[in-house]
Order: C-alpha cells, then sequence, then structure tokens
C-alpha cells in the first residue's frame, strides 16, 4: 500500500447518489451528480453512471476533456461560465453550460455553427447570493437577444446561492425563480426543459417542499459525498457520511517539549503563532503535508490533535499513548480537504467496494 492514500468507499458513493435520485424523484425533481471536488475522475462518473446518472456535471473544461478520454459518454453540463478562451472546448465536449453572458453565449453560437452543432444553455439568475447571475430585471431583455443566436437552445433557467455568502434558497427565492420561468415562457412562447434550482444547500428546501413549483433539477455534489446539505453543515438521513478517508504514516514518534528554543522569527509559510509553554508532549510526524491536503479540512480520530503542518509534515500530538513510526492514521475531510486531496497528484486514490 502507498500513503498518503485517499481511499473512498463507492458502496457508500452509490448509496448516496441513489438515495438522493429517488427521493427527489419523488418531488419530480431530476439530480445532475456534480464532479468537480474529483477533478472529473472517470471511476467516480463511472460510479454515477452505474448509480443512474443520465448526466453529469463539473466546472471545468479540463475534467471534461479528462472524463471523455476515458469513455464517458452521456450529455456533460458545464456549471461555471465558460471562458472565452476555452470556447471550442465547451462545444466540443459539453451538452450544456451555464451562462451569464451574451459576448460568451454569441461566441458559442458562433463556434457551435463552425462546427454545425447544436449547444444547450440554461442561464443563470441573480438571486442575491452575488456570484454568478443576470440581474432579474434584465433577464427578458438577455432573453430576448438569446433566441435570436443560431445553434444555441435554451434548455431553462437556474439559480446558485449559498456558495458566497451563504445566502439560503428558501421557497421564496425559488418561488422567484418559478416565476420567472413562466414569465420567459410566456413572453417569448418556449418551453424550458430545465428549472435548475441550486446545489446540495437546496436540497432541505426541495425535500421539505410541498405544492406547485417549477423547480425540477438540481446540481448535486457534496451531499452525494459527505452526507450533509452544504448550508448547515446538517447531516441528512439516510445518507452515509464516512465515505472517504485520508491515511497518513507516521515516521517520527518523540516525547519532546512544548516551547520551541532560540531566536524566533517567522516560519517556512510567514507565519508567527503564538506559542505557551505546556510542558512536554507526546508528538508524531506524519508523512502528510500542505502539498498533499488542505490541512485544515482533516479531522484527526479521537486522542489525536493535529497542531501543524508543513508542505510535507503534519504534526500531531496525542494524549495517551505514543504512535509508533510506522502506524497509519485515517483522518476524515470535508469538502475543501476532498477537493484537495483529490486533485493533488502525490496523494493515492483507492476505489474500494465493501460490502455495506
Ligand atoms: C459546485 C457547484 C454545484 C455543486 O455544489 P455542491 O455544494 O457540491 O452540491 C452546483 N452548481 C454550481 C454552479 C456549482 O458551482
Amino acid at each position: 500500500m502507498n500513503y498518503p492514500r485517499l481511499e473512498i468507499n463507492c458502496t457508500k458513493i452509490i448509496h448516496n447518489t441513489q438515495y438522493l435520485m429517488a427521493e427527489l424523484h419523488l418531488k419530480a425533481i431530476s439530480v445532475t451528480p456534480v464532479t468537480k471536488a474529483s477533478s472529473g475522475h472517470p471511476l467516480l462518473a463511472q460510479l454515477f453512471i452505474h448509480a443512474g446518472a443520465t448526466m453529469l456535471a463539473d466546472s471545468r473544461v479540463e475534467n471534461m476533456q479528462r472524463m471523455r478520454c476515458s469513455g464517458i459518454s452521456i450529455p456533460l453540463m458545464l456549471i461555471r461560465t465558460p471562458m472565452l478562451s476555452q470556447i471550442a472546448g465547451v462545444i466540443s465536449d459539453c451538452s450544456i453550460s451555464l451562462n451569464t453572458e451574451i459576448e460568451v453565449i454569441q461566441a458559442l453560437s458562433d463556434e457551435a455553427q463552425r462546427t454545425n452543432s447544436d449547444h444547450s444553455v440554461i442561464i443563470m439568475v441573480e438571486l442575491g447570493d452575488l456570484r454568478e447571475g443576470v440581474m432579474a430585471k434584465d433577464l427578458i431583455d438577455f432573453i430576448g437577444r438569446i433566441v435570436l443566436l443560431p445553434n444555441i437552445i435554451i434548455k431553462g433557467i437556474g439559480a446558485n446561492l449559498a456558495c458566497r455568502y451563504g445566502i439560503a434558497p428558501d421557497e421564496q427565492k425559488m418561488a422567484v425563480l418559478s416565476a420567472l420561468a413562466d414569465e420567459i415562457e410566456c413572453t417569448f412562447d418556449i418551453h424550458l426543459d430545465i428549472i435548475s434550482g441550486g446545489n446540495s444547500a437546496s436540497l432541505q428546501w426541495a425535500l421539505a417542499h410541498t405544492g406547485q413549483t417549477r423547480i425540477n433539477h438540481l446540481r448535486i455534489g457534496e451531499a452525494i459525498f459527505f452526507g450533509y446539505e452544504s448550508l448547515y453543515q446538517e447531516t441528512m438521513a439516510g445518507l452515509q457520511t464516512d465515505a472517504m478517508i485520508l491515511t497518513a504514516e507516521v515516521i517520527e514518534s518523540n516525547l519532546k517539549p512544548s516551547l520551541p528554543w532560540g531566536k524566533r522569527g517567522n516560519n517556512a509559510f510567514g507565519e508567527q503563532q503564538p506559542i505557551e509553554d505546556r510542558g512536554p508532549v507526546t508528538q508524531a510526524i506524519l508523512a502528510l503535508g500542505r502539498q498533499d491536503v488542505d490541512v485544515s479540512g482533516l479531522t484527526p480520530p479521537q486522542g489525536i490533535t493535529i497542531v501543524s503542518s508543513t508542505s510535507d509534515h503534519l504534526i500531531v500530538e496525542t494524549l495517551g499513548e505514543k504512535l509508533r513510526v510506522g502506524q497509519k492514521i485515517s483522518f476524515s475531510l470535508n469538502y475543501s480537504g476532498f477537493l484537495s486531496a483529490m486533485s493533488s497528484q502525490h496523494v493515492y486514490k483507492l476505489f474500494s467496494y465493501p460490502h455495506c
């Protein structure tokens, strides 16, 4: 076995995907799994397809290309507004993209015409979290210009909330999006197939909602991987929360003073943390560092505390027994921990299929 090692429990990922798809199906909402946290890893993409996904979403064209190269052929949805410099890749690898700029959609239209293909767009509406989105007051004008563009299909509208300021996708926001969908359809006499109500933060609303809504689609990453919705980090009933673990190896273990000695400047990262003398401590070093993972995204097992990290070393303290050199320690990860470990070339990835 190689370390540090990120183990992905495929049985749990499949369970979470299928559970959410089934629950939301009852609400007439379809789910597109989002692969961006896994850098578009082809094995995870295959898992989602195995679980029943008919489309996958990612924020990066490079990840799309990675999936295409590995033979993934189902439709792909680009969930970040395309860069003008990547239009050709968007047209060749993505069936749908989320958009907020006329200039970009114009370029998509030009490239689609050039390659004799069609491209679908979902127009994102700003609902108050102030990340991407056309302002609602400008939406009708905006759509009015898009309907004229050749080889562009207006597939629907959508919104993204919670990511920047934690603004909640609640009943009121979803009602605004629904009403905008109705207004667009009336004004232009078109039908919008997809009304995309957001990410994992929209799950609480979607699962609790009863009654009328036009929202029929969500883009879900975090909840599938971690079993919690992102708004309040509350775990969700029916979902597995420990599908990923990161394991690293102890390379030094010693009883050391807690107070360093000598003249003091900044550390390797230009930081100077306050230190207090806590007497001697049982300290261990793991072969894991900031080059492997966002250390703040790790949770150690009980009895072990993460005290510092450098590029290649994670320093922990234990209360009881000294750790042994060669011992393996497993950490749970949050979104940022998973994202960083998954994108580090120094972390080995192991996909396991335990029976649970
Ligand atoms: C990342 C992202 C998602 C998925 O968010 P999760 O919190 O992982 O469910 C959905 N939509 C957009 C536009 C995103 O950028």
